[in-house]
Formats: C-alpha cells, structure tokens, sequence
C-alpha cells in the first residue's frame, strides 16, 4: 500500500476507545451484533443505491456478510460485499465517534467521574464499531466504495492514533479483520475463533438479519477405515426470517429486543413493544418500539432513526417522517409496506394516502398503548411519562384529532402532591363544589411557581393548582380549550373566581366596601402606574404578600412573552 498516514484521534475518542480496551463491560459478545449490524446496514444501502443509480456498476447478486476465522492468526474478519466507504467517509465515520456527532454525549464523558459512569453512559448510546476494542487489541478495516477504485485501508490498535493509507487491490465493501486480544485465548467464553462460539452468538444477537450471514464450517466424519476425515462446507448461520412478518407468540421478548438494538441503534432495552398487522386494500406490517430511554438528541432537529419505511422486505428509508407525527418521534421500529413502489422517495410519501392511513393508525395505536399502560403499568407509565412526556405535550398542540386521548395520557406536577404527578381526570374527581376551571401556573420551576404571590389564596382555600414547568406547557395551555367540559384558567390571569355561590356574593359585597375605603388611594396608584400597568384593583388572591401583577385573561404570560423575544419576535 501507499500513502500510508498518521491521524490522531480526538480526545473523546480516545476516551471511548480506552474504555473499551480495559472494558468489564459484562458482554463482550456483542461486538458481533454491532459488526454484523454494520454490514447489514451497508447492504442494505448497496441495493437500495443500485436500484436508484442504474448506472452504478456493481454485483449485487449474491449480497451477504461472511465471517472468516484465522485460529493461527488469531483473527477474526467480518466481511461484507455492501456500500463501502471512501477515505473521507472511513475519516469521518470511523475516525470520529460517529453517532455521538452530537456534542452532547462528548461533553458528559468528559464529565464522567469513573468508569462505571462512562460505561453507563455507552450503555445508554451504543458505540458501534468501537465495540471491536472490547476483543481486539489491533483492528483493521479495509473498504471500497460501489462504484470507486481504490479502496482505503484503516488500521488502529486503540491507542491515541490511527493509520489511513489507499489500496489497490480492495474488493468492494468492507472487512473488519480483528486481531483478538492474547490474554482471551485461553478463555473458552471469549474464544471468538471458535465455530460453536461464533455460531451460538449469530444466532442469539442477529438470526433475524436479511442477509445470509455465512462461515466456513468443518465437520469431523468418520472415514470406512475408522480415521477421522474433516471435510469443510460453508453454512449460513441466520434464519433471516423478517420479525415483524411473524406472528406474535412466535417470537420470543429476546428476538424482539435483539431486533430492537439493531434497528435503533441503541443498547438500551424497548419499554413496550407493538406489533400490529394490517390486511385488506393497503397491506402492512409494523413493529414498532418505545424505548426505555430517551435519546439524547431528543430535541435536536437531525436526529437520525425512527421508523423505517421496507417495501416488500426491501429496506427503503431510515427516519421516515411520515409514518409517525414529530411528537412520537422517539418511537423506533419498522414499517413493511405491500403495495408501494421501491422507488418512492420522501416527497412521494409525504403525498401517499396509504401511507396518510397507516401514519393514522400507527399513532392511534402507539397512543392506545400508553394509555393501556397508565391504567394496568402505572409504575411504567410513570417512567414512560418522565422520558418522554415533554414531546408528547406538543401534540396537544399539532394533532387536534388525538387530543382527547392525548389530553388522558397526560400528567402534571400539581399542588396536590410533591412527588407524584396527577391526571387531568385525577384533578377533575378532586375539585371543589362549584370550582368550574382547571388551575394552572406556569413558569420555570416548581420551587418558582410555589413561592408566587398568585399561589396564596389558591393555597389558604385548599384548591389544587397545576405547576407547569415544560417550555410546550405555555404552549398547549393557550391552545387547548378544555378538558371534559372543564377550561383551563390560569391563575395568572384575569379574574379568578374562587369558592362557591354564597363565598363569592359574601366577597363581592365585602369587596365593594373595600373599594370605596381605599378609591381614593387605587386611583392615585393607577395615575401613578398608568405608563405600567393597565388598572389597579383590589384583591382576594393575596393573603400574605401586599401587591402582585396580573395579565390580562387573553394576554401572554410573562414567560411565554420571554419565549417570543428570545426568538426575535
Ligand atoms: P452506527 O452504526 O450507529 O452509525 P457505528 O459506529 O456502528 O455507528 O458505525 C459508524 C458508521 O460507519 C456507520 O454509520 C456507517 O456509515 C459506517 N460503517 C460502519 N461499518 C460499515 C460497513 N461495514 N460498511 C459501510 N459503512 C460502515
Ligand atoms: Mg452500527
């Protein structure tokens, strides 16, 4: 080879790669999943690229990954015939830490105290092919693009730097040739030379991959004259039957949550998983995922997996939008349709009725789920809600259609309790005689919105106020006119009437008597203020404090008001 260069890895890189050499992680088998789950990626871009670019000239023919061991050698490749890489992409992919793109998991492993912190934290992301350090003390990756000639030789032994050079020869797609770690040869659990042992983890982590995952095998027989003869064949160690296809008590909750890891890319277990099938006009099925954890990137605009759209088996789209509204977009999984073309593309998708109804069907049914959840899984549903209850709050905004359901699966931090958060149904059954409106306070924290002056005759008559704190509460509260026949009020705002008939005529009359004693000094206030405010009244809200400010009933909050001049407007 030529041109053979010396790069540096960054920092956090570095970091990683340490960790996974003097790795305890408890499983190291799972290098495989993540490099078989590599190389199915990479096939499943190759056909999808030849099927767009009939000009790209390649064999796609016999499409598979191949494992190759060296028991002299001790190595281990893991080969595939898919999409490949050029040398900026092997930089960029491989050079980098790759998902974590995101500063943000950079940024908390650098924080992280000890190793168990960072391992919790890999645990949490998923390191891809880094993963290979956990077994291999030098790794080598050679590649070449579809449709390029030369290929790119990437070697590291996990230290501060790696070696990039070209190759003349490279076939096209990718190896990844691990030199397994000496002090792993005379443990049997870790003897990835072995056949039974390779085999046994295929079938554990990946028998549901699409392509045939194939390995030379031998076979001891005894020959007529009583010596042993090996003969050798080649098998494909996956049954490569499709998940979702299958019917549910088929497959077992540790196929699902193999599958689960491979398609979102995560190491963290599914919360829920929901198969659903749909015959007749349009045909398809689906499995999707809610995930135990919320994404990092959670609210950062290019996330990369969602739901993946397949047509007939055929991978066509990660993240295909379309099929479930942005406030799911934690849910992951996979979407087979029938009778749509290979050849669709996002801005055809975003036309297709089919696609219109199973989007539908798939909210109506992830929505459905939850709610199943919250009335037989409370202790789920809470989790459930904590991760990811935030963006969920924004359909209360978007989807008008599923608010009812949305606005029951909802829950809020309310004066009610300090640890537990309530149902708007929960909050209706404790409401007063003659109480007509939800409460609600809104602002940045709990510990704020309890120490508001607004809080003070709220808290003396015993009525439950709803502490919103999520920036899409000052949102969806102004958007959202009521639940079960009950408005939301905020007690920030306007009049609020509390306590019943006969309180409230008592109040009025005492009111009155009160304005006519101090007239001559609200006038005086409201001559003062009048740049300020827009009247001076007196108050039963207060109890303690003298004073506070009020909006007006259809005015903005102060921090919706903040919201609009942090944005510009
Ligand atoms: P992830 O799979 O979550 O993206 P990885 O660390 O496993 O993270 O891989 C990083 C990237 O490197 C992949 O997204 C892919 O673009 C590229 N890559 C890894 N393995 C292969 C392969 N066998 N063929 C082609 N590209 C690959
Ligand atoms: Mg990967």
């Amino acid at each position: 080879s030529t041109n053979v260069e010396q790069r540096e890895f960054q920092a956090e890189t570095r970091q990683l790669l340490d960790l996974m050499i003097h790795s305890i992680y408890s499983n190291k088998d799972t290098f495989l999943r993540e490099l078989i789950s590599n190389a199915s990626d990479a096939l499943d871009k190759l056909r999808l690229e030849s099927f767009r670019n009939k000009d790209l000239d390649v064999d796609t023919s016999d499409l598979h990954i191949e494992l190759e061991v060296d028991k002299d050698a001790r190595t281990l490749t893991v080969r595939d015939n898919g999409i490949g890489m050029n040398r900026d992409e092997v930089v960029d992919l491989i050079g980098t830490l790759a998902k974590s793109g995101t500063g943000e998991l950079r940024q908390k492993l650098r924080e992280a105290k000890d190793a168990a912190a960072s391992e919790e934290l890999i645990g949490q992301f998923g390191i891809g092919f880094y993963s290979s350090f956990m077994v291999a003390d030098k790794v080598t990756l050679v590649t070449r693009k579809a449709g390029e000639k030369t290929g790119t030789r990437w070697e590291s032994s996990g230290e501060s730097t790696y070696t990039i050079a070209e190759v003349d020869d490279a076939p096209q797609g990718t190896s990844v040739i691990l030199h397994l770690k000496p002090e792993d040869a005379e443990d049997h659990l870790f003897d990835y030379t072995s056949q039974w042992k390779l085999e046994e983890i295929v079938k554990k982590y990946s028998d549901f991959i699409a392509w045939p995952i194939r390995m030379e095998v031998s076979r001891t027989t005894k020959s007529e004259d009583g010596t042993d003869e090996v003969t050798f064949e080649t098998k494909t160690l996956n049954s490569q039957k499709a998940l979702w296809a299958r019917s549910k008590d088929e497959v077992s909750e540790e196929e699902y949550k193999d599958f689960y890891k491979h398609i979102a890319h995560a190491w963290d277990e599914p919360l829920e998983i929901i198969p659903l099938k749909a015959e007749g006009t349009f045909e398809y099925q689906a499995l999707l995922f809610i995930p135990e954890h919320a994404p990092f990137d959670l609210f950062a605009r290019e996330r990369r997996t969602g739901v993946q759209l397949y047509v007939k088996r055929v991978f066509i789209m990660d993240d295909c939008e379309d099929l479930v509204p942005e406030y799911l977009r934690f849910v992951k999984g996979v979407v087979d349709a029938q009778d749509l073309s290979l050849n669709v593309s996002r801005e055809i998708l975003q036309q297709d009725r089919q696609i219109r109804a199973i989007r539908r069907r798939l909210t109506k049914k992830v929505l459905s789920t939850v709610k199943d959840m919250a009335a037989k899984e409370p202790e789920k549903y809470t989790k459930f809600w904590r991760e990811f209850g935030r963006v969920v709050k924004e359909g209360l905004i978007s989807d008008t259609d599923n608010r009812d359901t949305l606005l029951a699966i909802s829950s809020f931090d309310s004066t009610a309790s300090e640890s537990e958060q309530t149902t708007l149904a929960d909050y209706v059954e404790r409401m007063k005689d003659g109480q007509d409106a939800i409460y609600y306070l809104t602002g940045e924290s709990r510990q704020l919105l309890e120490s508001s002056p607004h809080m003070e005759a709220f808290r003396d008559k015993g009525i439950e106020v709803l502490l919103l704190t999520d920036p899409v509460d000052e949102m969806w509260v102004t958007s959202v006119p009521e639940f079960e026949g009950k408005r939301f009020q905020s007690i920030a705002k306007g009049d609020v009437d509390l306590g019943t008939e006969d309180e409230k005529k008592a109040a009025e009359a005492e009111r009155e008597e009160k304005e006519k004693e101090f007239g001559d000094l609200l006038s005086w206030m409201k001559e003062t203020l009048d740049d300020q405010v827009k009247d001076v009244r007196l108050s039963s809200r207060l109890t303690s404090s003298p004073a506070c400010i009020v909006g007006d009933t259809f005015s903005m909050s102060p921090a919706l008001e903040r919201m609009y001049k942090a944005s510009g407007q």
